[in-house]
């Protein structure tokens, strides 16, 4: 097995973790950095984020967009590293930002590269190590700080190596299971656990819904402008207006991403809102707009207006033709032919019904494959928030999204991962100080 000495090693070179090294190297801190990566570039998935222009913060930053048992503590580390704060930290090294009419803040390049660049630029010019093809297989601490066991992949994966970095202080930047083609496995996870420290249950977020409907593939690949509505037990639990997509079996769109962590903690852990939930479903208002007094006006006007007209006609100038059609069909129409005069005031009332109150059952856990965010990870217990050091273990720091922490959409979760970056770094540099000016 190989062996490298370091001051301190950083596991996972994502957004987090190069958080980490670039404010360490800000801070001017005196000894060896290792980035120790399971793939074979640094910054992978940031290149992917925000549909490939990195949606890195949001002026809205605010607790109350994050969940899991860490979202208590983001209150105040939010009243330090703030959005202004995240944009002058990042303008210091070359990346100017800006935001949109929805506050959500991006490079002005409008280009996701120019953060890993600017990031990785600084952090190279600053003698930090970047160990690609390297992943953490085991975690010892011991009486220097902590070893890190790991297995090099070169010759295209063929060939493996063992080595052993033996650091001071450990960063575990790992991220989650979301999205493993770009990012970790979820191996971390086991290997956390083994250290004692308490994981909670993990699960997809911010991910398309697969639904049990019979007429879902008929709309497929139609957009339109509605309210979701998630109901547990019946009772509303969350709801939010965008452009929902509609796949061969599934929901999707940001309105439905949001939503999506409800549906899936429901299927892993069965509550939903950590309240326990018998049932759950989605209901989709197509004509948000409109109540459902004004919709049953506008439906009964344009029966009178267009009752010459065949029924596969009516929504002409109304709603998307294929939805128009899978609406007739749940209202339990199934020849178009008929003129639109015939409908009946019950076919009228499911008309209705349908286009306020489309009631779609989730079938089934969203998979990690596709999601942007992985809900669950270590939990709050074991993190000491000031810092992000954990607590069992004073020379191991755990940040970014392998943390019991998890946002909504609109740069959220990449500003936790700077913040708990930073943090991590801050604390490092401060200990290390300290222990050279006692050895001087
Ligand atoms: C397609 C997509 C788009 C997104 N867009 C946005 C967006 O616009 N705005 C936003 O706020 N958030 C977005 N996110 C979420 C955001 O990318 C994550 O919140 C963020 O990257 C988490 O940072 P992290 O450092 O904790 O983890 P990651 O960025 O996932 O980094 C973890 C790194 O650790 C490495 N690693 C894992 N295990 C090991 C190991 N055992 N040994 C060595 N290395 C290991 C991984 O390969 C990876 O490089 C998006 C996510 C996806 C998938």
């Amino acid at each position: 097995m190989e062996f490298i000495k370091c001051d301190i090693a950083i596991t996972g070179g994502g957004a987090s973790g190069l958080m980490t090294a670039l404010t360490l190297a800000k801070l001017g801190v005196k000894g060896k950095i290792i980035i120790a990566e399971r793939n074979a570039k640094i910054g992978r998935k940031l290149l992917a984020t925000g549909n490939g222009r990195c949606n890195l913060s949001n002026v809205k930053i605010s607790d109350r967009f994050y969940f899991g048992t860490a979202a208590e503590y983001a209150k105040d580390i939010f009243r330090k590293y703030d959005c202004n704060y995240i944009r002058k930290y990042f303008e210091e090294v070359g990346l100017l930002t800006v935001s949109d009419s929805e506050g959500r803040i991006y490079p002005l390049s409008n280009s996701a590269a120019s953060v890993a660049d600017c990031m990785r630029n600084y952090i190279l010019s600053y003698g930090v190590t970047e160990l690609c093809s390297t992943e953490v297989t085991d975690i010892i601490p011991d009486k220097r700080g902590v070893s890190l066991i790991c297995e090099c992949k070169s010759g295209g994966n063929e060939c493996s190596t063992k080595l052993k970095i033996s650091a001071k202080y450990a960063v575990l930047s790992c991220g989650g299971k979301a999205s493993p083609k770009l990012s970790g496995n979820g191996n971390i996870y086991g290997i956390v656990e083994k250290l004692g420290i308490d994981i909670t249950p993990v699960f997809p977020s911010l991910t398309s819904v697969s639904c049990s409907e019979k007429l879902l593939h008929t709309v497929k690949g139609v957009r339109v402008k509605s309210r979701v509505s998630l109901y547990a037990d019946g009772v509303l639990a969350d709801s939010h207006d965008g452009e929902l997509q509609f796949t061969e079996n599934s929901l999707s769109g940001i309105c439905i991403f949001q939503l999506s962590r409800l549906v899936n903690e429901y299927f892993v852990c069965r509550t939903v809102n950590r309240k326990k939930t018998g049932n759950i479903k989605i209901c989709v208002d197509l004509l948000p707009e409109y109540d459902s007094e004004s919709c049953r006006k506008l439906v009964m006007s344009r029966k009178e207006l267009f009752g010459r007209y065949e029924l596969e006609k009516f929504f002409d100038g109304f709603i998307n033709k294929k939805l128009g059609i899978a609406v007739l069909k749940k209202a339990g129409i199934t020849d178009f032919s008929r003129k639109t005069a015939t409908l009946s005031k019950s076919e009228t009332e499911k008309i209705c019904r349908t286009l306020k109150g489309w009631e779609f059952i989730p079938s089934k856990p969203s998979d990690f494959e596709n999601a942007q965010i992985t809900a669950g990870g270590v939990s709050a217990k074991e993190i000491n928030f000031d810092d992000m050091c954990s607590k069992k273990y004073r020379n191991i720091y755990i940040n970014g999204e392998l943390v019991d922490i998890d946002g909504s959409c609109g740069g959220y979760n990449l500003h936790w991962a700077w913040c708990s970056g930073i943090m991590a770094a801050e604390s490092i540099a401060e200990r290390m100080e300290k222990k050279y000016a006692e050895t001087e």
